[in-house]
């Protein structure tokens, strides 16, 4: 029989876990209902306590390392906790959300337990066996693996099920010791870009795309770039929306034609860019190519804003696509969303 251990850690405030943990959480109660397999939790926290209380409720067995010393993100102390978890719980299948954190250290874990790893699945089926699926080919070819190997790591992708919720309650969770090995690495601090700057946020609603159109000539002959720039940003701030872009206007910098500051490759979506996770998409002066497009296949609802009534998006590629002037259309949305906030 199957031992299933999620592994979750917990966010900058060292007391609540990720929501790509209780995501992973949702999967294996899933996983260990069909295979009517025991379930343990582990959990790496400052506080895995107070941590632990937003999962109480799924009667899984909960283990817990808990320490100032395992509140950062770092390879030696992160691969030493999911080792000890591990075999504390004497787990057969391993999931683990495939946060920048544990993506680090579960090939190593998984090397030290003689066991096996797939990274970015993002279903677990089968009947009485485990199957599991992860995309391939810039999510064009969906590929469905199984193996016999033991313990076998999945890492999974952020948004491929439901937020595990439920009412707090206070938890009962067993300590378990690690043996640290000596540390050459402190953590002295967390640096991130400030807010308004980081443009790509993996777990908001909604995506905003860029697409050339704001950067090329308009209607009166003339670029009005900064005017662009002030409408996507004014849009991102008031609903912290996450941005893309097409290939066409990242890749204008390198052409030396107008860019808009803040875009980078990064914020490239489509085959040879990002397949993002939103549940609503609006594109905006953008062609919708198939190239684009396919980038796209993750957004739940598409909407799409261009002046060419034959773009690809009017061809069924958006549920609605609306034929106007973009910049007009954003400053409306832009004021209404303004005058909502006030
Ligand atoms: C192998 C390969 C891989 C590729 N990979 C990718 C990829 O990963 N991602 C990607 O994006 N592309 C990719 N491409 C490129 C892709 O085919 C398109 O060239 C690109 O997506 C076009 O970008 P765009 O729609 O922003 O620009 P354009 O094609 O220039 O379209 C601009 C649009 O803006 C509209 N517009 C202009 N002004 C306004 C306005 N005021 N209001 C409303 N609409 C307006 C125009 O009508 C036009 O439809 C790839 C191509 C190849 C060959």
């Amino acid at each position: 029989m199957e031992t299933i251990l999620v592994l979750a850690h917990a966010d900058e405030t060292g007391s609540a876990l990720t929501r790509a943990s209780l995501e992973t959480v949702t999967a294996g109660l899933e996983l260990a209902a069909r295979l009517s397999a025991p379930l343990t939790i582990g959990i790496v926290a400052a506080d895995a306590t107070a941590a632990a209380s937003a999962v109480t409720a799924t009667g899984a067995r909960l283990l817990a390392v808990s320490g100032e010393a395992f509140a950062q993100a770092r390879y030696a102390s992160d691969a030493a906790v999911a080792e000890a978890l591990c075999r504390a719980a004497k787990a057969t299948i391993v999931l683990a959300p495939g946060t920048s954190r544990f993506t680090r250290v579960a090939a190593g874990v998984a090397y030290r337990l003689g066991g096996f790893i797939d990274t970015h699945i993002t279903a677990l089926g089968g009947a009485e066996t485990v199957d599991v699926s992860r995309w391939f080919y810039r999510q064009r070819v969906e590929a469905v693996l199984s193996r016999d190997a033991r313990p076998w790591f999945l890492l999974l992708d952020a948004g491929t099920h439901a937020a595990f919720a439920a009412e707090a309650a206070t938890a009962q969770v067993e300590q378990v010791a690690v043996q640290l090995p000596e540390m050459r690495t402190i953590v002295s601090g967390f640096r991130a870009p400030a807010e308004d700057e980081q443009t790509i946020r993996p777990d908001a609603k909604m995506l905003l795309v860029a697409g050339a159109g704001w950067t090329k000539k308009q209607p009166d002959g003339q670029i009005h770039a900064a005017e662009a720039g002030e409408l996507i940003l004014g849009f991102l701030h008031a609903t912290s929306s996450s941005l893309g872009s097409s290939k066409s206007l990242v890749d204008q910098g390198g052409e030396g034609e107008p860019v808009l500051p803040f875009l980078t490759h990064m914020n490239q979506i489509g085959q040879t860019g990002a397949t993002p996770r939103h549940a609503k998409g609006l594109s905006t002066c953008c062609h919708g190519e198939e190239p684009h497009v396919v980038g796209w296949r993750f957004i739940a609802d598409r909407r799409a804003i261009s002046l060419d009534p034959n773009c690809g998006w009017t061809r069924g590629k958006a549920d609605v696509v609306y034929i106007a002037d973009a910049f007009p259309v954003m400053a409306k949305v832009n004021a209404l969303l303004e005058a909502k906030k006030a």
